[in-house]
């Protein structure tokens, strides 16, 4: 099979998105009448300023490509003002979900969010949706459960949809949810009236790099036989994971993975506005306003529209580096994550981290708080005493960041 995703060079790269902007239709190719927005205002952007002949991404920007909607789902035939554009994120969305994410060919759909929160939400939303379509559910008969160490935006999506909330207690050591924690947790649900699930499983949470276990978990619902559906949180380590860890059990080669969010504004380094939504097919539909009627194959996501110059953007990125490339830089963030754990173990400093990931969450107490704060370290909460510090190990911290951290931590003697 033909990979979509290998190392181009700028010039590959450049033509690629110049043609697909060639393929849009604008205000100074055609007669349009009836699009509203899309041309930025003239007096402000320079629509042929010479430096933009070498910048696809801000040229894409200026062009102002609207990709409303989700186009993997009437793939490369739908027919629309922006498709050359919007073919380069349906190219984009195969890459990660069959070339990253082991999806079987266009077995997936998906589209660029505003971000992980967006993402997680529209999972939850979907679930949501078909639990009421299908099972005649109320929403107060639906919870979303999550361990406690997870991103806020399933508390937000749960109450924007009006379902209930259900974290849970992490094991202290892993940092995973725990298992029996979980069985108390369904038990006193069903006490409650909660009789549908939505399980959010951690491709690295972000605060410790923790990953959960889809399968302990899913377990777990068959065990009491319990409906659920299960969406990946790789807004974090999606980028990084994948690429990092031996046998990936939170992609879709395994069959509990319905979703996933992945976020390319974290650690593939791209401007805000790309977070990455994926499901199976069949799925998206549950989303659909059919009300959209002026949209072309209506509109299945939250935001409505967006610039596509933000999946331009990841599909740049991806193809300067290619799997090996990408591959090796995430090695590269492993192996100076490591030399850090081994400085703090020499200091016998407490730690979490994954060995997967690139992130390293310091327990406090065992090093001065000046020393974290003048480095920027990240707490557990910023009301009270935080219990941990973490470091994210990134491109520029590597090397001498880290080591004059260490070198302070080490003089303070604490
Ligand atoms: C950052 C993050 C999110 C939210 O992403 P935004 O892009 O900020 O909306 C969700 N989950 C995890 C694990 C994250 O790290």
């Amino acid at each position: 099979m033909p990979m979509l995703w290998k190392k181009r060079s700028k010039d590959e790269i450049r033509e690629r998105v110049f043609r697909a902007l060639d393929e849009n239709r604008n205000y100074d190719s055609d007669y349009i009448l009836g699009i509203p927005g899309s041309y930025l205002d003239t007096q402000q952007f320079y629509r042929d300023a010479d430096f933009l002949k070498n910048a696809p991404y801000l040229q894409t920007l200026i062009n102002n490509p609207n990709h409303i909607g989700c186009h993997t789902l009437t793939d490369d035939k739908g027919e629309d003002l922006f498709r050359g554009t919007q073919k380069l994120e349906i190219e984009l969305i195969r890459m990660v979900s069959e070339e990253i994410m082991q999806a079987e060919p266009r077995s997936v759909d998906g589209y660029v969010a505003p971000g992980g929160t967006e993402a997680n939400i529209q999972a939850l939303w979907i679930y949501r949706n078909y639990y009421k379509k299908q099972f005649r559910a109320k929403n107060h008969e639906i919870g979303v459960v999550f361990s406690t160490d997870s991103h806020y935006s399933f508390y937000k999506g749960a109450n924007l949809l009006s379902i209930e909330a259900l974290p849970v207690k992490v094991d202290e050591d892993t940092r995973r949810i725990n298992p029996e924690a979980l069985r108390q947790r369904l038990h006193d649900a069903s006490i409650q009236g909660i009789k549908y699930f939505i399980v959010i499983a951690n491709m690295s949470t972000t605060m410790f790099g923790s990953v959960d276990d889809p399968n302990e978990l899913a377990g777990v619902f068959k065990e009491k036989g319990l409906p659920y559906k299960m969406h990946a949180d790789g807004a974090f380590g999606g980028f990084i994971y994948p690429f990092t860890t031996e046998k990936n059990h939170l992609d879709f080669s395994n069959p509990e993975i319905t979703s996933i969010t992945l976020d390319a504004h974290k650690m593939l380094m791209a401007p805000y506005g790309t977070g990455i939504f994926l499901i199976r097919k069949g799925w998206m539909p549950f989303a659909a306003t059919e009300e959209a009627q002026y949209v072309q194959g209506l509109d299945y996501t939250l935001c409505g529209s967006r610039n596509g110059a933000q999946a331009i953007s990841i599909w740049m990125i991806l193809q300067t580096y290619g799997p090996e490339g990408w591959r090796a830089n995430m090695a590269g963030l492993m192996e100076e994550t490591d030399r850090l754990c081994a400085a703090l173990d020499d200091m016998d400093m407490p730690y979490f981290r994954n060995p997967d990931m690139n992130i390293v969450t310091l327990k406090a107490g065992h090093f001065p708080e000046e020393v974290s704060r003048k480095y920027r370290l990240v707490a557990d909460t910023y009301e009270g005493k935080a219990q941990w510090w973490k470091i994210v190990v990134m491109p520029h911290t590597k090397g001498a960041v880290i080591d004059a951290f260490l070198e302070e931590v080490r003089a303070s003697k604490y």
